[in-house]
């Protein structure tokens, strides 16, 4: 029997929620929450599967070899682990992608169908139908090709939007034009009706939606933030929507959560607030695929794809 320890700062009844859930999966581990193990017993523990894991807690286990995230965002844990050789595993699971792409869509349609504005006009019992654009005629773009972009390109696609996406790396994708780099990037939001943030938060990607990235996208232009708060300089957000060049964010995510009762974008009557729901994670289906992975581990020494600390995703 081997042990694996589970690191998280989570409530204690969603902590026992998700040990429940991983021991019923792997029953050929035991998984101990670290004051269950002692320092010799550390020693050899080689898995950690961790939820915001306390950094200290972490150093417990010097010889791990690779971390588990249960979470797709692994920026708090990219800073953790860069003086220690481990690899960094995220998760990667195919519901969690669904459920994200059911949410762009959801979102686009939202934006496309002049759903805030009609909001709006039944407060002050306004009768006034407003143009919406085809699907066909209208330019939705994606920041982030990974799994969620992915994901989502391919539910926007069969609407029959005209798609474009960016990422680092060049690729292919069949009906959708890639950009990457940065020069790219520009040339990309000056063809965007609609642009939806996808990508990882990293040093790369730190506010890099600006005043000047989104003076690019045309006037009326409209956003979708599903990613990460600090992607967006929100002040310079805030003044595109004062001036109208953007006409309406949908914001899932903030640089500091929950959103501070004070905080002006609250009231904003261009600004569609969630409380960062755009993809939850269901803990049936990742704690299948985490399980799955240490199986593999364990039987084919076979370590998942891992994050690559330097890129910072
Ligand atoms: P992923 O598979 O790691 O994909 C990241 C994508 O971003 C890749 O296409 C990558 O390019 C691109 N990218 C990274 N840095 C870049 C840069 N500097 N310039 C251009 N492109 C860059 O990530 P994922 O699983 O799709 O998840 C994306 C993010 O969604 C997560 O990091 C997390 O923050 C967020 N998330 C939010 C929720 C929510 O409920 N709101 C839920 C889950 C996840 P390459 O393809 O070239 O490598």
């Amino acid at each position: 029997m081997k042990t694996i320890v589970f690191v998280s700062e989570l409530a204690k009844d969603i902590q026992s929620q998700w040990l429940n859930l991983i021991q019923k999966q792997l029953i050929n581990e035991t998984i101990l929450l670290p004051h269950q193990i002692s320092e010799s017993q550390g020693l050899h523990i080689d898995i950690a599967i961790v939820a915001n894991p306390d950094p200290k807690e972490l150093a417990r286990f010097p010889n791990l070899v690779w971390i588990q995230s249960l979470w797709a965002g692994v920026e708090n844990l990219v800073n953790m682990a860069t003086k220690k050789p481990v690899k960094l595993v995220k998760l990667v699971d195919p519901q969690l992608a669904k459920t994200m792409a059911e949410s762009v869509l959801a979102w686009t349609l939202y934006l496309q169908r002049n759903m805030p504005e009609y909001t709006q006009q039944q407060v002050i019992k306004q009768w006034r139908p407003l143009a919406s654009i085809m699907s066909e005629d209208l330019r939705v773009s994606v920041l982030g090709t990974g799994s969620l972009g992915i994901a989502a390109l391919n539910t926007l696609k069969k609407l029959g939007y005209q798609l474009s996406c960016w990422s680092r790396r060049p690729k292919q994708l069949s009906g959708i034009k890639h950009y990457s780099g940065l020069s790219d990037l520009k040339v990309m939001l000056s063809k965007t009706d609609i642009l939806i943030n996808l990508l990882p938060l990293t040093q790369d990607t730190y506010h890099l939606l600006n005043t000047e990235l989104l003076l690019k996208l045309p006037k009326g232009s409209k956003l979708i933030n599903f990613s990460r708060g600090a992607i967006i300089d929100n002040k310079a957000l805030l003044n595109l929507l004062e001036s109208r060049h953007i006409s309406h964010a949908v914001l899932d995510v903030f640089e500091h959560e929950p959103l501070a009762t004070d905080d002006p974008i609250w009231t904003h009557p261009n600004i569609t607030v969630l409380p960062h729901i755009s993809a939850p994670t269901s803990m049936l289906s990742a704690v299948k695929v985490v399980a799955s992975n240490i199986i593999n581990y364990r039987e084919n020494n076979i370590i998942p794809d891992s994050v690559d600390v330097k890129q910072g995703y």
